[in-house]
């Protein structure tokens, strides 16, 4: 299941502190959205999975964490300055700033005037003072995606790790756009992440790495628990393609605003590392790039066989990770009908997404011997390092099972009298059967790892 709409989804988010709009207590900022106590678990895991899938599982593939701030030569060489812009355009009536292309007539969607004038192309990119003297003289842009660092760093973790092709070079961090017109809730931001991979190839073997990295992509979100009828696959037409893209796959998710863009996959060729590179004409650089003579580096790679240098092609697998959150969530989304005729809301998330993977409840809170126990019980799952296990003593048991339902937590373990006094056993409760079973306090550990792999 899926939720009906978006509202559901922002309500429960709210509700359960999952996301809340940032500076909310001075009536928000537009398009900037925080990950509440609930959200940051969240994130975190699904980042860590795709850390997991794209690095650890991999030998083929480094990591990166570079900078946000970036210096405008590389935007300029990457050619942001001067092609990363969406058509605005303004209604003369009411003031409003619309993206020309999301506009579904010619008329204002806010006050309905025809009276909107041409597009013009707006830059999206952010630019803040670097320094005390703000007097435009030095500038950074705030990164508009992660992957021009990790082309900038080519050298440096060639030089470091000496890998041969093809391999990757993965980076998970924020990325900001000044979006014309964010919406649907985390869908549309101006400040997001995004996890990158650029995977590095010959020339001539790129549009079979394309391919494999369409399917790689589109089992990992399946393993996310995203339902493979709610992803399609949209081949970006020439006219639509990114200035350095020669062919771009895009994962498309049904969102509940509609089918709209989870991931970007593109051949980026040797664009980017080419517009980077001195001398270019001293390389084997086969798409057409700016001449280059500020840069200070030749990112090339030496082929062993032929001894020439050569510039790579590049495969890039783009997701973001806002847009994931608000995917996982919303396959997540469950409302069942009980026998009794009332409802739960389950949020049905893979075990390794769950932002709590297990909550001790004591049947009483003030019981020594119960409460010594569950706490134990929290230190020893802890020890696990499966994420959050939480110990929580509101008495209620009944509620609490149906709190965790709410937000996802795959297991609860409840100690009570019998666990203290007859047999060291405790109850634990599945969110999805919400069948209960008791278990030896020894096996439990091994229970919950078997749970969550
Ligand atoms: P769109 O067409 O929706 O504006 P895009 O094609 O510009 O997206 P890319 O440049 O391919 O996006 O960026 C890669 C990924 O980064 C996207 O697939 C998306 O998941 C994420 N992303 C891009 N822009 C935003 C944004 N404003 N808010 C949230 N996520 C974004």
């Amino acid at each position: 299941m899926t939720a009906n709409n978006m509202d559901e989804l922002v309500a429960l988010a709210k509700r359960r502190g999952f996301i809340f709009q940032s500076s909310d207590i001075y009536g928000g900022l537009q398009g900037v959205y925080d990950y509440g106590p609930l959200g940051v678990e969240l994130k975190n895991n699904l980042k860590s999975a795709w850390w997991r899938a794209m690095v650890y599982d991999r030998d083929d593939v480094e990591g990166l964490d570079a900078a946000i701030l970036t210096n405008p030569t590389t935007l300029r060489y990457s050619g942001h300055e001067a092609t990363f812009t969406d058509p605005l355009v303004d209604c003369r009536e009411c003031k409003s700033r619309w993206r020309a292309d999301h506009l579904e007539s010619d008329q204002c969607p806010s006050c309905g005037s025809n009276d909107l004038t041409e597009p013009r192309p707006f830059n999206l990119m952010f630019k803040t003072a670097v320094g005390p003297v703000d007097d435009g003289s030095s500038f950074a842009y705030l990164r508009p995606e992660t992957a021009q660092a990790i082309f900038t760093n080519f050298k440096n973790i060639l030089d470091s790790t000496s890998p041969k092709l093809p391999f990757g070079i993965a980076q998970i961090g924020k990325a900001f756009r000044n979006e014309i017109t964010p919406r649907n809730f985390i869908f549309r931001v101006r400040e997001f992440e995004q996890m990158e991979l650029e995977f590095f190839v010959k020339p001539g073997e790129d549009e079979n790495w394309h391919d494999h990295w369409v399917n790689e992509r589109l089992s990992w979100w399946a393993a996310q628990g995203v339902n493979e009828n709610n992803l399609e696959l949209y081949h970006v037409p020439a006219d639509e393609l990114a200035h350095y893209s020669k062919s771009t796959v895009d994962l498309m998710y049904r969102f509940p605003h509609g089918l709209e863009e989870l991931e970007g996959i593109a051949n980026r060729t040797d664009y980017d590392l080419g517009s980077h590179t001195k001398n270019q004409g001293d390389y084997n650089i086969q798409s057409e790039v700016q001449p280059n003579t500020e840069a200070n580096a030749k990112l090339a790679i030496q082929d062993l066989e032929t001894k020439e240098w050569q510039v790579p092609y590049v495969i890039e697998p783009s997701a973001g990770v806002d847009r994931g959150v608000l995917a996982v969530m919303n396959e997540a989304y469950t409302v069942e009908r009980l026998e009794d005729g009332k409802e739960r809301t389950v949020m049905s998330f893979r075990p390794h997404l769950a932002p709590i993977k297990v909550a001790i409840l004591p049947l009483k809170r003030n019981h020594e011997g119960i409460v010594a126990k569950a706490k134990d019980i929290k230190k020893t799952l802890q020890k696990l390092g499966l994420g959050r296990i939480l110990y929580e003593d509101t008495g209620n048991i009944g509620k609490g099972y149906r709190r965790h339902d709410e937000v996802g937590t795959p297991l609860c373990v409840t100690v009570d009298f019998q666990t203290v006094e007859e047999d060291d056993t405790v109850t634990i409760r599945n969110r999805d059967t919400m069948a209960q079973e008791r278990v030896h306090t020894n096996d439990l550990s091994a229970y919950v790892s078997e749970y969550m792999s």
